[in-house]
């Protein structure tokens, strides 16, 4: 045996999700997934693992996830594969893999939901894991600024669903073209080589391979220099300045509130025109929860045709820390007590014809005494106790106990479930 210390520690970055977070987590999912499916947004589920190029290529070599956070690793047959950082570009992939082919599109927008767990290495911190889930939409096929409407308003839903106090940032940045980011670009990179000196060190070299994210950094000294820094939203063309206009009155019609933030980028350049994200100031450092935007030019770099969409991604590990008033507790509707060690597989058989029935419904599997069962009966929270009696069952009937009022009487077998259901 090896000497080592034995340690049961999950790896660094990583956590299990243990009762009763996990029913939290349970019916934050669920609760995603209904609002979206509300707005017709379907589920979707892609694999954990992708060819590393999907995120090379649709997340950007220049981005910080894919330069510095992927999993990636080679399988036993020499393939390069990356467990996904996030979700927009295999949904991408698999809409080209399918859809296309079929035609799908005929209809667009193509409207997709996904839920899952995504992996970045990232120095691990309270709202920054290495394994975290995202739950989140996709709508593809349609440049319509209602759309952008449609999926800002279906993220704020969630949001209001969860009782969660968010602030909604706004903005837009562009397309690609010489006469609108294309010329920021070069306004934006003339600033910055002035100001170089004033940078912080590690944001010098990202000036030069993508300097729209240096207004993403984090570091003091970079954010002080950005606050002069030219904008985007100054440098829009037409077509892109008439679109934001649309969105922001949809928006407006639809009493979703938001501040516009000229100085909010998604850094690369297939990300186009709408970007937001909602922050709920009262979790502090790591405070976005959910983030999103238009990305019109993502099939194209992925090899396919154009095909433009506009999503977002929310962490579920961070929404949960939000104070909310999702259910934690399982409830049951009873608890069946055997009378006696012989009636032990008398109450299996009940609890589990109820169980088939539909209802939720305990008891004890260790040989536990009246008195145990009773007590653990109440623990668990079940409404009802169902007392399971040699005399009883030859008569037809059980004893029902109101485990809140601790009253009791007997009732027929055949009336057990009408009284469950009250
Ligand atoms: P940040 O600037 O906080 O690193 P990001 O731009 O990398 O965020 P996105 O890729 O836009 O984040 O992901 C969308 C959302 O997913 C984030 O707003 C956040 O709620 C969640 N998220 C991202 N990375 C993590 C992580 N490492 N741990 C937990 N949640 C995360
Ligand atoms: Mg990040």
């Amino acid at each position: 045996m090896p000497s080592e210390k034995q340690s049961f520690s999950a790896p660094k970055g990583t956590s299990d999700l243990l009762p009763p977070d996990s029913l939290k987590w349970g019916a934050l999912v669920r609760l995603a997934m209904e609002t979206f499916a509300r707005a017709g947004y379907q589920p979707i589920e892609t694999p954990i693992f992708e060819a590393t190029e999907v995120f090379e290529r649709g997340v950007g070599e220049t981005s910080e996830v894919v330069g510095k956070q992927m999993y990636t690793f080679d399988d036993r047959g020499g393939r390069s594969l990356t467990l996904r950082p996030e979700g927009t570009a295999p949904v991408m992939r698999a809409v080209l893999e399918h859809l296309v082919i079929r035609g799908a599109l005929a209809a667009p927008p193509v409207k997709l939901a996904y839920a899952g767990p995504m992996f970045r290495h990232e120095q691990p911190q309270k709202g920054r894991m290495r394994q975290f889930s995202q739950v989140g939409i996709e709508a593809i096929g349609s440049e319509a600024p209602l759309v952008d409407a449609e999926v800002i308003e279906t993220g704020a839903a969630l949001l209001d669903a969860l009782g969660a106090e968010t602030t909604l940032l706004l903005n837009s940045i562009g397309h690609p073209g010489p006469d609108c980011r294309g010329e920021f670009q070069r306004v934006l990179g003339e600033f910055l080589k002035e100001h170089e000196s004033s940078l912080a060190e590690i944001d010098r070299e990202r000036t030069i391979s993508n300097p729209m994210r240096t207004f993403d950094s984090k570091e003091r000294a970079t954010i002080e220099v950005m606050k002069d820094a030219p904008l985007i939203t100054d440098h829009l063309c037409d077509e892109c300045r008439t679109h934001f206009a649309t969105v922001r009155s949809l928006l407006d019609d639809l009493s979703v509130a938001y501040e516009l933030d000229p100085r909010l980028v998604r850094g690369l350049d297939y990300y186009t025109r709408t970007a937001f994200e909602f922050k709920a100031p009262s979790l502090g450092a790591q405070d976005t929860v959910m983030a999103g935007g238009r990305y019109d030019g993502l099939a194209e770099s992925l090899g396919g045709p154009r095909l433009p969409g506009i999503g977002f991604a929310s962490g579920v590990d961070r929404l949960l820390l939000i104070p909310n008033a999702l259910e934690a507790a399982p409830s049951y509707d009873a608890y069946v007590i055997a009378a006696g060690e012989d009636l032990a597989s008398e109450a299996l058989k009940l609890a589990t014809s109820l169980r088939r029935s539909g209802y939720s419904v305990l008891l004890d599997l260790q040989g536990r005494s009246m008195k145990g069962q009773m007590k653990d009966a109440v623990r668990s929270g079940a409404r009802l106790g169902i007392i399971v009696g040699g005399d009883e069952l030859a008569a037809g009937e059980v004893t029902l106990r109101d485990l809140g009022t601790s009253t009791q009487e007997r009732v027929p077998l055949s009336e057990l479930e009408s009284r469950l259901s009250r």
